[in-house]
């Protein structure tokens, strides 16, 4: 058992209690999805998700998403392994090098890229590498890298949570019974080695993760000793809960601050999930309260604009010029998917969205051969910055390069697009279906034992309408649900060329009915202009899905050229402004509509690029003179609306995703 100190002892009790008030007190949560569904294997022991994942595989993506899949392919994501060392000559590889998290990382976003590519050659690559972890797992169940002795030299288990976590995937996608075997093993290996040394440090923080591998195998053979590890894993775990019912959370890290584990953005982005994961072990209203509520407190106290939080490295405050991470950016993807899918409300989709198309795209070069460790929502130039702004990182956070600041991000970048593409549509109860997000593709399951294939054909988010064409190879009943967004006052949907009822912003829309050879149906979701304000009074512009940005020449410079593994094309980049940027802009925040011209364009081959955004704004603006760079990034805003003598001007904005250097987070013009 682990050893609590009292303060814990105490917040966890704490915690009990308002858990057991809130369930008292009726079912107040947010949360609305389906409590039971058939969706799946029958799982006692679990509560049921209100959707399930579709196996790896069943989406396949088209049209821009498909590009970006192959970029990201033809990118890091398909070639790391060949010249970084972490990955390449892992010590789960039989090398010498890392031999805890970084190759584990890659393979989990490796492994769904090949398989929704459907690609031979990265499959191939995937079935070496986990054929070799699973062929050199020793018999007590511990996989390579494990000390033999590990009371002695410790080895943190989060890599171990991870790598199986990262081999359910494989044995989803392939069906491979001796990955599943392997996973079994690890976990009852664990099992017992908790017992010996209890989680501490990442392990201890990201518990949680191992929930997700655990349940999967229970599914698979109802072995009730893997619930037994869950809980375990629950018991030795941080309690996020009781830490954002205090005060700490609220409080940003200041610069050059204190490194904390529980204010860690990466942890953060994790966490989101964990008490949603620990609702399915014994259910519990007020765990499915709290990913609502940790967002929230996020929003309130770190919110960015993209649906992100910042954290460089701890959580820190609202101010647009403080980095986020990219690792908490796409672990927080993850969060998202799994809330989506086990809580059923439409609000997880619409972040889903919003952080997919803004923060994700926006923190990797076009061609994603190069990524920043920290990404800013106010950010006009990416240099190396002894005199930074972040509270724990380092001078190079913001470069676009191959391993700035740290390694990690460059370890665990490959899952955030794979996944969210593979997570576009999940099981319903009914037999059903639900449009999770909306992207091109088309997905493949099975209705009550009839194949039905539906195809989506769109540039969404570029574009407000969606073309579905649902195709059942016999007639067969069953409900489709598609998610209206929150924001999409007005949406409309056409079923087999004639008015359905009109579909609710912020619910599912369910079609219950027969399915019957093939039925188009036209979904519209009209993006109106809205303003939202931020850190000091500043103005951000979003419509639909996504948040623009103001475009600025970018010039880009090679550096660290001589350091090892630079060879292009993964080489490190600073990128300066070649236009003015310090912009105060025009906006009627009754009527943002009134002062912002929308402007359709083709959908670029590399659709998050400033030159392939695929819709544009035009707003009026003038330049703030007193609004300069301060440690060598955009100065604070001042609040409230400003004065500026200076000649009105005509900028761009493009989607925040397209942009490489940016203001996101505009000080407003005095009218
Ligand atoms: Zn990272």
């Amino acid at each position: 058992m682990s050893v609590l100190n009292r303060r814990e002892f105490l917040n966890r009790m704490a915690a009990g209690t308002t858990a057991l008030a809130a369930a008292n007190k009726g079912r107040a949560a947010r949360t609305s999805g389906p409590r039971t569904s058939g969706t799946g294997p029958p799982s006692a022991g679990l509560a049921e998700p209100a959707f399930r994942p579709l196996p790896l595989g069943a989406v396949k993506p088209r049209g821009w998403l498909l590009r970006q899949l192959r970029i990201q392919a033809q990118g890091l994501s398909g070639r790391l392994d060949e010249f970084w060392p972490d990955v390449g000559q892992s010590k789960w590889f039989g090398g010498q090098a890392e031999g805890w998290e970084r190759a584990p990382y890659w393979l989990d976003g490796f492994i769904p890229l090949a398989f929704l590519l459907d690609d031979p050659a990265l499959k191939a690559k995937a079935a070496k590498y986990v054929e070799y972890i699973v062929a050199h797992q020793r018999s007590d169940g511990w996989y390579g890298p494990y000390p033999e002795d590990a009371v002695a030299k410790r080895y943190d288990l989060w890599a171990i949570l991870l790598a199986d976590k990262m081999l359910v995937q494989y044995h989803d996608a392939t069906g491979d019974e001796r990955v599943l075997r392997a996973v079994e093993k690890s976990l009852r290996a664990m099992l017992a080695g908790l017992d010996k040394t209890p989680l501490y440090d990442w392990g201890r923080y990201r518990w949680f993760e191992g929930l997700i591998p655990a349940f999967y195998v229970y599914e698979k053979t109802g072995e009730a000793w893997l619930l037994d590890l869950a809980r375990k894993l629950r018991a030795q775990g941080f309690d996020y809960r009781a830490f954002y019912a205090g005060e700490d959370v609220t409080v940003p890290t200041p610069r050059r601050g204190l490194w904390k584990w529980a204010k860690h953005v990466v942890n953060t982005g994790m966490a989101a999930k964990s008490a949603a994961l620990s609702w399915r072990l014994g259910p519990n209203e007020s765990d499915r309260a709290f990913a609502g509520r940790m967002i929230e407190i996020l929003d309130r106290h770190h919110g960015q604009a993209t649906g992100m939080f910042t954290g460089d490295e701890c959580l820190a405050g609202k101010n647009p010029v403080q980095g986020t991470e990219l690792c908490s950016v796409v672990e927080f993807l993850y969060s998202l998917e799994h809330l989506l899918s086990i809580l059923g409300d439409p609000f997880f989709g619409d972040r889903l969205e919003k952080v997919a198309f803004n923060a994700l795209p926006a923190t990797f070069s076009p061609d994603m051969w190069a990524h920043q460790y920290d990404q800013q929502a106010n950010q006009i130039q990416c240099t190396i910055n002894p005199d930074h702004m972040w509270t724990t990182n380092g001078p190079e956070s913001n470069l676009y390069g191959l391993e700035p600041n740290y390694g990690c991000c460059t370890a665990n970048m490959h899952q955030g697009w794979p996944k969210f593409a593979a997570h576009l549509w999940m099981a319903a109860p009914g037999g059903g279906v639900a449009a999770a997000t909306y992207a091109p593709g088309e997905v493949r399951f099975d209705a009550r034992g009839t194949p039905v294939d539906i195809s989506v054909e769109t540039d969404y988010p570029f574009r407000e309408t969606i073309r579905l064409s649902v195709r059942a190879e016999r007639p067969v009943r069953f409900p489709l649900l598609l998610r209206i967004p929150a924001w999409a006052e007005g949406a409309a949907l056409d079923v087999g060329g004639a008015d359905g009822p009109k579909p609710k912003p912020g619910t599912f829309h369910r079609l219950d009915r027969e399915w019957n050879g093939a039925v188009d149906l036209l979904l519209r979701l009209p993006m109106k202009a809205r303003v939202s304000r931020r850190y000091n009074e500043a103005a951000a512009v979003e419509r639909g899905p996504l948040v623009y940005s103001l475009k600025i020449g970018e010039a880009w410079t090679r550096v660290n050229a001589e350091k090892p593994h630079r060879d292009l094309p993964h080489g490190d980049f600073e990128v300066r402004p070649t236009t003015p940027w310090n912009y105060g802009l025009a906006l009627d925040e009754t009527d943002p509509a009134s002062s912002l011209v929308f402007e359709e364009r083709p959908v670029g081959e590399r659709p998050f690029s400033p030159e392939g955004a695929g819709v544009v704004a035009r707003v009026k603006a003038r330049k703030l003179s007193a609004w300069r760079p301060a440690h060598g990034w955009a100065g604070e805003i001042s609040p409230g609306p400003q004065e500026s003598r200076e000649p009105e001007e005509t900028v761009e904005l493009i989607p925040y995703g397209c942009t490489n250097i940016r203001v996101t987070e505009f000080p407003r013009l005095r009218r």
